[in-house]
Parts: C-alpha cells; structure tokens; sequence
C-alpha cells in the first residue's frame, strides 16, 4: 500500500481521527478502534514503512525511539511492569502470516485483565 492511501499516515496527518494518547514530531500513539484489551494502544512512526520486514539499518535509530516511547507511554498509561503482577504486551504483526492488517509499521501496547479478544 503507497503512503498516499495508507490509513495511518492519514492518522499520523489529522485527516482521520483517533484518539491520541501521543504525538511528537517522529511518533504518534493513539487508542485502538477495536480494542483486544483493556489498554490497547497504537505506536506508529509519521515516517510510511510497510512492515518489519522492510526496516533497514538506518531506521535502527528510530526503532530504538519507538521502543523507548512504548515503554514511557506505558508508564503514563498506568500499565508499567512495576513489579508484582502488572506489565504490558508489546507487539509487532508482520505481514499477513502475522496477522497485519494495516500496512504502517506499528506496535500495540497491550494490557489489562484478562481474557483479551484478541492477540492473547
Ligand atoms: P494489525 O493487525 O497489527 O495490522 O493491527 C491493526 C490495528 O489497527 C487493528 O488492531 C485495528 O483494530 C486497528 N485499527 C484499524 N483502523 C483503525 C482506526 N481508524 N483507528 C484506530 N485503530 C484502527
Ligand atoms: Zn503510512
């Protein structure tokens, strides 16, 4: 899918809207349409990547970003691993033998009680 139709480039632009848990010059996070848990937040670069499986050497930098905003996001979210039972799922689908529907790099910040609908 090109960047020109691609849902979440849409998204990361304001022309489509979500619920924006985050927003900087490289990221964007925003809820889940269809949330599988409690907590089900979407990371996304504004940069157009398809999958992981299309990521490079230069964009390590950026993944690095990515990882280091989950983690914070999931401290401001209330669903940190602060010992005990809590903590938080991260998870990048990638293509369709991974179960991706939208093709923009994405990881979701999962949590909550269980059962999950989905990606359990
Ligand atoms: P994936 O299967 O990893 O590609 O995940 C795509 C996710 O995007 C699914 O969990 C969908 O529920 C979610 N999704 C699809 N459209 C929207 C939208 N307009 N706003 C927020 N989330 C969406
Ligand atoms: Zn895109």
């Amino acid at each position: 899918m090109s960047h020109d139709n691609c849902l979440f480039c849409k998204i990361a632009a304001g022309e489509i809207p979500s619920t924006k848990v985050h927003e900087d010059d490289e990221f964007v996070a925003f809820r889940d349409i269809r949330p599988a848990a409690e907590t089900h937040v979407l990371i996304i670069p504004r940069k157009h990547i398809e999958t992981l499986s299309n990521v490079t050497p230069e964009d390590a930098p950026m993944l690095g970003r990515m990882l280091v905003l989950v983690s914070k996001l999931a401290d401001k979210l209330g669903v940190a691993y602060t010992g005990g039972e809590t903590g938080f799922r991260t998870v990048f689908n990638t293509g369709p033998g991974g179960g991706q529907e939208v093709y923009h790099i994405h990881a979701h910040l999962l949590a909550g009680p269980r059962p999950w609908l989905r990606m359990g």
